[in-house]
This record gives C-alpha cells, sequence and structure tokens, in this order.
C-alpha cells in the first residue's frame, strides 16, 4: 500500500486510486525560456521516481502521468525579442535541451507532453464557461477570475484574503474589481504572439492552461496533482478554483503532492538570484547523469535538498559502490524493503540506505532500476568513467594549444573527437561536450 502526503489534508493517506487501471497523475511542467536548473530538475526526478513506483504497484500500463509545456508566456515573448527571433525559436530550443537534460537524469518522458499554445481551443472554452457561470468577467480586453465569486478559495495553501493579497503580489489594475482577481485571457499587441477569441486577440494567463490540459487530456478529478512548494500559492490555489468552478464543486485532485526546494547554503536556487547550477553543466564537468539523480533522490522529497560538491562526490562514490555489487548480470526481483520505503511517502533516504545493505546482485539490480539507476552494467559504468576523464583531458589540451595559438593542434584534437561522436561546444563559461 503506497501512502503519500496530501498537502489539501496536511497528512500521510493511503493512496487508492479512483481507476486503478487509469491512474491519473499531472505535474506542472517546465516554461520553455531557458536552461533548466537543478532546483527544477527535483520536481522531474522525484514524480519519475514516483511512476516507476506506481507502475510497479499497479501495472506498466496503469498511469497517465501529463507534464505540460508552458510555450507561451511573458519571460518566453522577452527572450524571443531579446534575440529578434519567433518565440518558438526560443520554445523549440529549449524544450530539446529540458528533454536532454532530463533523460540523462534517467527522468522517462511523461504519457502526455500538452504545449500550452496547442490547446488554445480548450482554454477559450473554459474561460467561456467560467464567464457564464459568473466565476471570471471581461474588463478592457482582459478576462478576469473572479475570486469573491469562489467561496472556498485558498482552500488549498489555507491562506486569508490579507495574506494571499500579499503573497500574490498583486498590482491594483484599472480592468480589477477585486486585488486577489487573476488573469485569465490578456490582450496581446499587434507582432506579439496571440489568438483570436471572443474577448479580442490575446494569449492565455498561465494559471488557466494545467486546468484545461487536466480537462482535456486526463479528465475532471485527478489522482495526484505534483508540482514545487512554490506553486502552491497561487499557481495550484488558481487551477483549483478555476476547475472546481466549471466542474460544479468536483475536486481538481484527489492527493496534492509537493516537493520542497533544492538550495545553496541560505537560498533557494533560482534564475531571479542569480545562483543557479545546471544538469548541463554538471554533466559537462563529467558528472553522470545517475549521480545527479542519486543526488537529487538523497533527501525526503519533501525537505529542502542543499546542493553541494559535497554531495554529488558523495553520490558519485555510493553509485561505485553499487556498481561493483551490483556487477554485469541482468536484474531479478525487486527488494521488498526497497518498495516499502518507497511507498512509505516516497522515502528515497530509506530506499538508498536499504539498497546498499542487499548482498544478491540480481535484486540490487532490479531494485535500483526502480529507482532509476543502475541502469547500466557495472563495465559500461566504469568505462564511461575512465572516458570523461580522457575527453577532459583532450579538452585542456586543446585550451593550452589554442592559449599557445597553435590553431591547427586544437582543431586536430576537435575532429579527432568529433571522429568518436564526441561534440565540443565553446561557450563563455569554458568547453563543454556532449556525445553526436
Ligand atoms: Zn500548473
Amino acid at each position: 500500500m503506497i501512502r503519500l502526503y496530501d498537502t489539501m489534508a496536511r497528512e500521510k493517506r493511503p493512496f487508492v486510486p479512483l481507476n486503478p487501471q487509469r491512474i491519473t497523475m499531472y505535474v506542472c511542467g517546465p516554461t520553455v525560456y531557458g536552461r533548466a536548473h537543478i532546483g527544477n530538475a527535483r520536481p522531474a526526478v522525484v514524480f519519475d521516481t514516483l511512476a516507476r513506483l506506481i507502475r510497479h504497484e499497479f501495472g506498466e500500463n496503469s498511469l497517465v502521468y501529463a507534464r505540460n509545456v508552458t510555450d507561451v508566456d511573458d519571460k518566453i515573448i522577452a527572450a524571443a525579442d531579446e534575440e529578434s527571433v519567433d518565440p518558438s525559436v526560443i520554445t523549440e530550443r529549449y524544450e530539446r535541451h529540458y528533454l536532454e537534460d532530463m533523460g540523462a537524469l534517467g527522468v522517462a518522458p511523461p504519457t502526455v507532453a500538452p504545449h500550452a499554445t496547442q490547446e488554445i481551443g480548450p482554454m477559450i472554452a473554459m474561460i467561456e464557461r467560467l464567464v457564464g457561470t459568473g466565476h471570471a468577467y471581461e474588463a478592457m480586453g482582459h478576462v478576469l477570475f473572479s475570486v469573491p465569486s469562489d467561496p472556498d478559495y485558498g482552500v488549498l495553501s489555507r491562506r486569508d484574503r490579507e495574506q494571499m493579497i500579499a503573497g500574490a503580489r498583486v498590482e491594483v489594475a484599472p480592468y480589477k474589481r477585486d486585488p486577489a482577481d487573476f488573469v485569465l485571457w490578456k490582450p496581446s499587441p499587434d507582432g506579439v504572439i496571440g489568438w483570436d477569441s471572443p474577448w479580442g486577440r490575446g494569449r492565455p494567463g498561465w494559471h488557466l492552461e494545467c486546468s484545461a490540459m487536466i480537462e482535456h487530456h486526463l479528465g475532471q478529478t485527478i489522482d495526484i496533482h505534483g508540482g514545487g512548494l512554490d506553486l502552491i500559492f497561487p499557481h495550484h490555489e488558481n487551477e483549483i478554483a478555476q476547475s472546481r468552478c466549471v466542474h460544479a464543486g468536483a475536486p481538481l485532485a484527489r492527493f496534492w503532492v509537493h516537493n520542497g526546494f533544492v538550495d545553496m547554503g541560505a537560498e533557494k536556487m533560482s534564475k531571479s538570484l542569480g545562483n543557479i547550477v545546471t544538469p548541463a553543466d554538471l554533466l559537462a564537468q563529467g558528472h553522470s547523469g545517475e549521480t545527479l539523480r542519486l543526488a537529487l533522490l538523497s533527501a525526503h522529497y519533501r525537505s529542502p535538498l542543499p546542493w553541494t560538491n559535497a554531495l554529488v562526490e558523495q553520490s558519485k562514490t555510493i553509485l561505485d559502490r553499487l556498481y561493483r555489487a551490483a556487477g554485469d548480470g541482468e536484474p531479478g526481483e525487486i527488494d521488498a524493503g526497497v518498495v516499502e520505503a518507497l511507498s512509505d511517502d516516497l522515502n528515497t533516504p530509506a530506499a538508498l540506505t536499504r539498497l546498499q545493505a542487499i548482498v544478491d546482485p540480481a535484486t540490487l539490480k532490479a531494485s535500483g532500476k526502480l529507482l532509476g539507476i543502475l541502469q547500466e552494467s557495472a563495465t559500461g559504468w566504469f568505462q564511461g568513467e575512465t572516458d570523461a576523464d580522457a575527453i577532459q583531458s583532450r579538452i585542456a589540451e586543446r585550451a593550452a594549444a589554442k592559449k599557445a595559438r597553435d590553431f591547427a593542434a586544437a582543431d586536430l584534437i576537435r575532429d579527432e573527437l568529433k571522429a568518436d561522436g564526441i561534440i565540443l561546444e565553446d561557450g563563455p563559461g569554458g568547453t563543454t561536450w556532449r556525445r553526436e
């Protein structure tokens, strides 16, 4: 029996799906305008691990997992303006990077990945229903959700009205009837991405897309809704309000599961603080995706995770030891103790402790895979490490050659690596590499 901590109930509850043959999980995905940092990778890895556990428990085809891609947003528009390109150039580039980075961390693609720009029809239809039932109104080309129209607003975050207004950092805008009201649709001036709608040419507000996509792909009430703690308010509160108001009070999700932050000592890791570490950087430094995944799973998902070099090194040491113990054999049966630890609100630290006590290589291998590690052979693991070291030393030789203005030698190194399927990329932070 899986038990999950439900943010709505503020307690751990037995996870009994509505329909065990079609369990539904939705996780708020990336806004694709920049490279994902390790804090963005945490929910991807956590919910991937939960998906593995659910499939182990209920069957390989039991779960429909949806993770959206926000590909229309003011930050995307700003990034596109900066480079004088179409927003799709930005979103396609960073979605590709996101999938590469998460793939390296062993995150399997979700069952469905709805894109905001492909779901405008369902979003407009949802706004029309909200307007029709008096939960939304049009003003100056905007459509706003009327927070006072929903007496249950605030049920997830348990905030009172003053806290809500302060927490949302709302601007008093002339088109708002109430400061807590939030945007469902906003006008797009000429030259800015937009779609025709009953309220003129415009684009959706961010909160709306998740409600519309959940209804479209999963149904009215889903089993699990996930995301980072920072999304509880206002984003998830707003999703709940929108969905419940169009579904005659039916709850949006039966379990609300939130992961904690990755921090850099005292600070949360965030783009705005400029203290980010990206999986791409760490991979380019020669760390393996499994090492980063193990580091992300080393703390319980609801706890803060301080990200340090020591954590990465320690995770690598643990993996080396596990690979030596697992060897090159085939996976066998999954250890019941590992399943039990994961079933207790995804207690990955306990599962990892248990994993390190497993003696039988076949059991170890199968149990590691449930956590998304030990996916390759021990030979492959230790070979990959030798290769990474060798590539780093070739990159250092090339940098030395360039410094000595021996460009022919530098180009030769690059070409030799290319012949081996290794692509070098020179950037402001130095040279990184990737496999072709
Ligand atoms: Zn969302």
